[in-house]
């Protein structure tokens, strides 16, 4: 099967935020199928949802892979649980979360599976990280990154030293 890239979106506030990143990245290394290719630096932002919880802290990774999407997404539910991710309410805290924000150039839209990741347009802590990585991305449907960074300013968001 032809190997895709596909961009991982990583979130914690939860129980060392920092490390759970850092460990996600080595859990994405090791999955079968997957190359892990590059990772963003960490950033701090303030939570999207209810504000009574902790700053998050966020990152981008790319991968290659041979994985379908769906099976993608599910090793990365699978990881998500490996780090105790238990749901609350929605965008309430979490050790971690992984989205699947883009894989190769495919729009899909299915039952418990939408790409590109709904939202990511107007998410910060999205959209820079990404930057950092690969500043001329065309977003299937979305347009260029670059114009999307343009409508997207990066209030509150901190790129942390690693
Ligand atoms: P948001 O999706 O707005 O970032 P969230 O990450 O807190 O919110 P979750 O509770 O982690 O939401 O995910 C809910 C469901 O979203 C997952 O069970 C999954 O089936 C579905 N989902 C659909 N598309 C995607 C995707 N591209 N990446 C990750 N999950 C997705
Ligand atoms: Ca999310
Ligand atoms: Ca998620």
């Amino acid at each position: 099967m032809a190997e895709v890239d596909a961009w991982i979106g990583l979130g914690s506030n939860l129980d060392d935020p920092e490390n759970q990143v850092k460990s996600a990245f080595e859990d994405l290394r090791g999955l079968e199928g997957c190359t892990l290719e590059a990772v963003s630096s960490l950033y701090r932002s303030p939570p999207m949802g209810p504000k009574d919880q902790p700053d998050y802290v966020n990152a981008v990774a790319r991968l290659k892979t041979t994985l379908s999407a769906s099976a993608l997404l599910s090793a990365l539910l699978g990881i998500e649980q490996r780090h105790a991710r238990v749901r609350g309410r929605p965008w309430g805290p979490r050790t971690l979360d992984l989205d699947l924000l883009l894989y190769g150039s495919a729009i899909i839209d299915r039952k418990g599976l939408t790409v590109p990741h709904p939202g990511m347009a107007e998410r910060n802590f999205v959209l820079y990280p990404l930057a950092e990585l690969e500043p001329g991305l065309v977003i299937p449907g979305l347009g260029a990154l670059e114009d999307l960074l343009g409508r997207c300013p990066d209030t509150g968001l901190y790129r942390l030293e690693v």
